[in-house]
């Protein structure tokens, strides 16, 4: 038996026979062509034409089985294929008489190679996706297709998973995903959380060991089980069953009212990070989205996003959740989360540095676009904007007046926009909360990050595993905050919900209640619980001593 750690990407638990997925690209030789260099572009062009119309195939299957934004990659993996310099590439090594295949393989290598080579985790998924049209043209001109598909149910194990392999493998068959490379926001994991498929990722030296038995994927945990004994089996085979009882039995509080046990109505709204994301919402039936983290739309994209790929992406997510609110933060980049197409000057604390509206504020042309795009979009639901990381008013009046701008710009240009919508802030800095009472006149809500209000508040970095233990979300001072905040909420007569993980910590709920806050907001995965939770609380009971 042994036991490898990796990164948990989907929650429940499979057992099964491990079946290793490696599907070889074909291999090259060097040689010289004995076709002449117009008859090899002749084959790379069909080539590029087959793999086009099976690009589209997959398309059309992820959109149907999945959604339209998981099979987006496929869209991706097509313009991949036009791209200039890696159809120059081929070219150059075509004309120099080398065979369709080997441009194509060495192209594919030097490109893959130099995207792996960055630091960014976006830039490196891309890495995957180019080795994935490699193959695929690879496959296409040599004739040799992958290996043999999965014929029973297993666990299925790789280097890696190109989203090709995920949506290509007969699904009723995958018990769940291992690979060694991932990340918590790479395709698999994201189609796996999709799918309800148990998954855990970043399992270093996954494909070293012996992948011949039996094995236990932990996806909440992140651990995967290689050849358990006999103990273990049945102990993850009861747990397996009982997560199994545990999901079912919370799915009654797929349609029940968010209410305490005497009546008091909470919203339970989940929190998402990518438009597809909103389908889960969907399926759980929360109260409404409680925060869009924007910036993933910019994390994942090779530059920024422009107003109308912006302006696509909040209409889906608007449509989808069909008049419940949906509240999307504006962009909060810097500090842990930069995109690589952002060159940000070295700095010695980002988290207290140029990040979120600080830096919105200074680059007002990509807040504008994003303003405009979140305008636009609000006609097609229950819109609310939020603005995070605000320390000081200065701040809120200059983001809303560059709303207003926005909304005088476009309601010129005669673009529709809605009256309705929510302007709100963050509460995760604490001036920010110590002067709730002087910010609430200015919004129509507060929604408390109190993961970054516990960073700021205990002067304890998130990210730094040393000062794990001092960062404590229920901490006096932080709930002090928290308190303060939802009364000067109240007195205002505006809402206050809670959008940091600490929104899901079921001891704390009685807490909240008590304060006044009126949303909170989690991973769809939690809303159930929370649900079922809320309903055994009886508000009028006496707080046990915190
Ligand atoms: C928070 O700080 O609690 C929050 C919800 O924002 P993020 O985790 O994205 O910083
Ligand atoms: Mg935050």
């Amino acid at each position: 038996m042994k036991t490898l750690h990796g990164i948990p990407a989907s929650p429940g638990i499979a057992i099964g026979p491990a079946w290793l997925y490696s599907p070889d690209t074909p291999a090259v030789f060097p040689q010289l062509s004995q076709l002449t260099a117009e008859e090899e572009r002749q084959r790379f062009s069909q080539a590029l034409e087959l793999a086009h119309s099976q690009l589209d195939a997959l398309y059309e299957k992820t959109s149907r089985e999945v959604n339209p934004d998981a099979a987006q990659i496929f869209e991706i993996h097509k313009m991949m294929l036009e791209d200039l310099d890696y159809l120059e590439s081929i070219e150059d090594h075509i004309s120099q008489l080398h065979t369709a295949e080997q441009a194509v393989s060495v192209t594919g290598q030097e490109f893959a190679q130099m995207l792996a080579d960055m630091d960014d985790e976006v830039m490196q998924a891309r890495s995957a996706d180019v080795r994935d049209i490699t193959r695929r043209l690879l496959g296409i001109l040599t004739g040799q297709s992958a290996q043999p598909p999965l014929t029973t149910p297993g666990v299925v194990c790789a280097w890696d998973l190109f989203p090709s392999d995920t949506m290509q493998l007969p699904r009723q068959l995958v018990l769940g995903f291992v690979t060694e490379q991932g990340s918590h926001t790479s395709h698999t994991a994201i189609l796996a959380r999709t799918l309800g498929i148990p998954a855990v990722v970043g399992v270093s030296e996954l494909t070293r060991q012996q992948l011949t038995g039996e094995v236990i994927v932990d996806g909440s945990q992140g651990l995967v089980i290689l050849d358990p004994d006999e103990e273990t089996m049945a102990q993850y085979r009861l747990a397996q069953e009982s997560y199994r009882q545990q999901q079912a039995e919370l799915a009654q509080y797929r349609d029940q009212e968010s209410r305490t046990k005497d009546g008091v109505a909470l919203e339970i709204c989940a929190n998402i990070g990518y438009p597809a994301d909103a389908d889960h919402v969907v399926e759980v039936n929360a109260d409404g989205i409680g925060l869009m983290r924007s910036e993933f739309l910019y994390m994942d994209s090779p530059s920024a996003p422009d107003e109308e790929a912006q302006y696509q992406a909040y209409s889906q997510v608007l449509r989808k959740m069909a008049g419940k609110r949906v509240v999307i933060r504006t962009l909060d980049i810097g500090a842990d989360k930069v995109p690589d197409w952002l060159d940000l000057p070295h700095e010695e604390n980002p988290a207290l540095g140029w990040r979120a509206i600080r830096m919105c504020l200074d680059h007002q042309a990509l807040f504008r676009t994003q303003l405009r795009a979140l305008l636009r979009a609000s006609v097609h639901g229950r819109l609310a904007i939020m603005f995070p990381m605000i320390s000081r008013l200065e701040e809120l009046h200059r983001a809303k007046e560059l709303l207003a701008d926005c909304r005088r710009e476009l309601e010129q240009a005669g673009v529709p926009v809605s009256h309705d919508i929510e302007v709100g802030m963050m509460i995760e800095v604490p001036s920010a909360a110590l002067l709730a009472d002087q910010f609430a006149p200015e919004v129509d809500f507060f929604s408390i990050g109190t993961n970054d209000l516990t960073q700021y508040t205990l002067a304890a970095d998130r990210l730094n595993q040393k000062v794990a233990g001092l960062f404590d979300s229920s901490h006096p001072s932080v709930l002090r905050l928290i308190a303060h905040t939802a009364a000067s909420a109240a007195a205002q007569g505006i809402w206050c919900g809670i959008c940091g993980e600490s929104a899901g910590d079921l001891s704390l709920l009685p807490f909240y209640i008590s304060v006044g806050v009126r949303e909170l907001s989690v991973v769809p995965g939690k809303v159930w619980e929370l649900r079922r939770a809320l309903s055994q609380i009886d508000s009028t009971a006496p707080l046990p001593n915190k």
